[in-house]
């Protein structure tokens, strides 16, 4: 099945690297208006994007003022606002005996609060349109919360939440609100982030590759664009009768104990 996405107009937001570059180049190839923010552009990408017709601007979602107007931004340009992917996010990797009120309020705010005011920003101009659909990007950990990033986990269970409960309260605008739980995911700043902390990278890979029995089948992480993929079912109209759901894109991770080490 062919997605046709032409006159549609999309947002996604920290989208100049990882999933969200690859959400905002599948989208825009399919036949969408792509509108993008992000709190830093990147060359590259800028660059990629020129070509594809794909607008950016500097967002920090942490700045409501900012993300309303990337929202207002794009249904302004366009007349209407279809689809609308809240994928910005930080991790943060600390016990809770060393979190500060700071590290905490900048995951959630970043994690969590975005989505949800990037959806109550959307909202009025999908219902005008008659509807639209909102996918965020939670994480395996909004599935099943880890040891090492308790404030992360908590971010991510929150947007799993927050998907069902705004799904349930707009299904009757045909909003539909949607989320992916991806991991682990190669080719991302915050992959790289997470690897850096390590002395020998290639046994940090290969121990991130281990904890998905799908990876680990593949020998290798799973790529952005296998997440875009997904982001952009959500978004399309072959995905019309879902709603509140958590695409879990994670090779397994998330299942339960992997095989050899139970
Ligand atoms: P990434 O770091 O490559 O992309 C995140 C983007 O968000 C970056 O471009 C960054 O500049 C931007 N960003 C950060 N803070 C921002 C802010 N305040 N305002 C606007 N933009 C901001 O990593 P990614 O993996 O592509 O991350 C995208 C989403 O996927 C995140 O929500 C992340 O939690 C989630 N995720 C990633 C993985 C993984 O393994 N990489 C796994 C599960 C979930």
């Amino acid at each position: 099945m062919n997605i046709d996405l032409s006159n549609r107009t999309a947002v996604v937001t920290g989208a100049s690297s990882g999933i969200g570059k690859a959400t905002a180049v599948c989208l825009a190839e399919a036949g969408a208006d792509v509108f993008t923010g992000d709190i830093q552009l990147r060359e590259e990408t800028t660059a990629q994007f020129k070509e594809l017709g794909i607008r950016e601007q500097v967002c920090d979602v942490t700045s409501l003022p900012q993300l309303q107007s990337l929202i207002d931004g794009a249904a302004g340009a366009t007349g209407r606002l279809d689809i609308l992917v809240n994928n910005a996010g930080i991790i943060m990797v600390k016990q809770v005996t060393e979190v500060s009120e700071e590290d905490w309020d900048n995951c959630i705010d970043t994690n969590v609060k975005s989505a949800f005011f990037g959806s109550k920003f959307a909202i009025p101009h999908m219902q005008k349109s008659g509807g639209g659909c909102i996918v965020n990007t939670a994480s395996n950990a909004g599935i099943l919360p880890r040891a090492h990033d308790p404030v992360y986990s908590i971010s991510k269970l929150s947007v799993v939440g927050l998907t069902r409960s705004l799904a349930l309260c707009h299904s009757k605008d045909r909003i539909r609100v949607n989320c992916v739980c991806p991991g682990p995911v190669g080719d991302t700043e915050i992959m790289e982030e997470g690897l850096r902390e390590f002395e020998d990278r290639d046994a940090a890979v290969r121990k991130f590759i281990y904890a998905s029995p799908l990876a680990r089948a593949h020998d290798r992480m799973i790529s952005p664009e296998e997440i875009a993929m997904s982001i952009l079912y959500l978004a399309s109209d072959a995905a019309k009768m879902i709603t509140g759901t958590s695409l879990t894109i994670d090779g397994g991770k998330s299942l339960g104990v992997p095989p050899e080490t139970d």
